[in-house]
């Protein structure tokens, strides 16, 4: 495999046996064409965003070395969206697993169906933490070294539940 490029991946589940979600779908990840893990976070548990009706999320952070081009990564991380029978009826609401596509490189895309650096991540502290913990001396493109980012948000919802190896 030619790796070229560097992503970083947040995944999320709340329903179905969250921790075993993320422990499969991080091997998943490592399974991908023209792709490995290198580094994953700890697992760590944060109080859902939006309707506060639902269990606590299970959170992680995977960084991966890939030569996929970054809307064939985005379809490959839809697809096991899929596999693991993703349910998802409201906005934010409850779901089996999601994998959003955080960092890739150092790029910035504008693309109907990718916005990177993710849209969000910069006010999330259950993604800014873990990434942090594999990442400590990470930017963000056009926002800044991520513990700066990180000093400035609430991450007390946040609690580690499984050490990464
Ligand atoms: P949020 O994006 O706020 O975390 P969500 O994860 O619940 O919300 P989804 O329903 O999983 O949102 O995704 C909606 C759409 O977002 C997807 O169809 C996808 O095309 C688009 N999208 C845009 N940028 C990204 C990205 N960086 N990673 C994953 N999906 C993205
Ligand atoms: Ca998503
Ligand atoms: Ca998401």
């Amino acid at each position: 495999m030619t790796a070229t490029h560097t992503a970083y991946i947040g995944l999320g589940s709340n329903l179905e046996d969250p921790v075993q979600q993320l422990k499969t779908a991080l091997q998943e990840l490592d399974q991908l064409p023209e792709t490995s893990l290198t580094q994953a976070s700890s697992l760590y548990s944060s109080k859902p965003v939006g309707p506060q009706d639902q269990p606590d999320f299970v959170n992680a952070v995977a960084k991966l070395e890939t030569s996929l081009e970054p809307l064939a990564l985005l379809d490959q991380l839809q697809a096991l969206e899929q596999t693991h029978r993703r349910v998802r009826e409201r906005h934010w609401g409850p779901r089996t697993l999601d994998l959003d596509l955080l960092l890739f490189d150092d790029q910035i895309i504008s693309h109907p169906r990718l916005i990177v650096p993710h849209a969000h991540m910069h006010e999330r502290g259950f993604v800014l933490l873990p990434l942090a913990e594999i990442s400590p001396n990470l930017s963000l493109p056009g926002k800044g070294s991520i513990t700066d980012i990180l000093s400035n948000i609430a991450t007390d919802d946040l609690q580690i539940l499984t050490k990464s190896e």
